[in-house]
């Protein structure tokens, strides 16, 4: 063979060696998947024991669950949720009375008692830690992660995320945007909020953030009903089903195990 097409040959078979190993470190963003999703479902209702838990537990997917401790459906149907912990879906700590800004925010529907515009810090951070021990005493978990209650980050005027940093491994938010392994701030991580779309306007997200390698986090409220935020109990099992369908390029895990993962690559 002439020394010309050897190099030629060799030089080939480098592009290729090139372009294999670009493949790979891709697939390696997030779990060895092109992309991350994580479900999550807020404030603890019947709806999701009912809804959501039987068809995810149908497809093996897990998610995480913020319950405020004050959550009827979880002293109603504790066992139901101790299941479902046992089963790999995250318990999320969501305070224990669910305290937003009412007045400044002009929210009508946030109780007196319960205005962070009137709370103190420490007043937060008990709720939120009193909420811990519930929620251990239920699935013996020490370490989980926090949902900010409407994504209120202050008591009074005083920030609370210094502590909150301190007790979970991450915190998410409720910014609208995708986030990235490199830059995603995990005590305000960045959601998707799922409102009264159908489930292609879901897919559609998971397409976009399989195209850009990102972590996207769906904040699920009512699903066939319990909030103003309602997906369609039909929508949400389309959607899901979605999702399993395409495990081998998106990893689909509960925010705790994510944020680990991202921890561990930002240190
Ligand atoms: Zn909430």
């Amino acid at each position: 063979m002439p020394l010309s097409r050897m190099i030629k040959i060799a030089s080939f078979i480098s592009v290729l060696i090139f372009f294999s190993s670009a493949v790979l470190s891709q697939n390696d963003i997030w779990n060895e998947k092109q992309c991350a999703v994580v479900l999550t479902y807020d404030d603890g209702t019947d709806f999701h024991l009912d809804n959501v838990i039987p068809v995810l537990d149908s497809l093996n997917l897990k998610a995480t669950f913020y319950i405020p401790g004050n959550s009827s459906s979880l002293y109603k149907r504790m066992d139901e949720w101790r299941a479902a912990a046992k089963n790999g879906h995250e318990l999320g700590n969501h305070t224990l009375f669910h305290p937003c800004h009412g007045k400044s925010l002009g929210r009508k529907w946030v109780k007196p008692d319960y205005d962070l515009d009137d709370y103190t810090v420490v007043r937060f951070i008990n709720e939120a830690r009193v909420n811990n021990t519930l929620l251990k005493a239920i699935d013996g978990k020490d370490k989980r992660t926090f949902a900010y209650t409407c994504g209120d980050t202050t008591a009074g005027k005083e920030s609370f995320v210094p502590q909150i940093k301190k007790m979970f491994v991450a915190a998410r938010g409720t910014k609208r945007g995708t986030n990235t392994l490199k830059n995603a701030d995990l005590y305000d991580l960045k959601i998707f909020s799922v409102k009264n779309q159908n489930a292609d306007e879901l897919i559609g997200a998971v397409k976009d953030a399989q195209e850009k390698g990102v972590l996207l986090i769906f904040l699920f409220h009512g699903v066939g009903g319990g909030s103003p935020y309602s997906i369609s109990a039909e929508e949400h099992s389309r959607f899901v089903h979605y999702l399993k369908q395409n495990e081998n390029n998106t990893w689909i895990a509960p925010m705790v195990e994510v944020a680990e993962f991202i921890k561990n690559g930002q240190e």
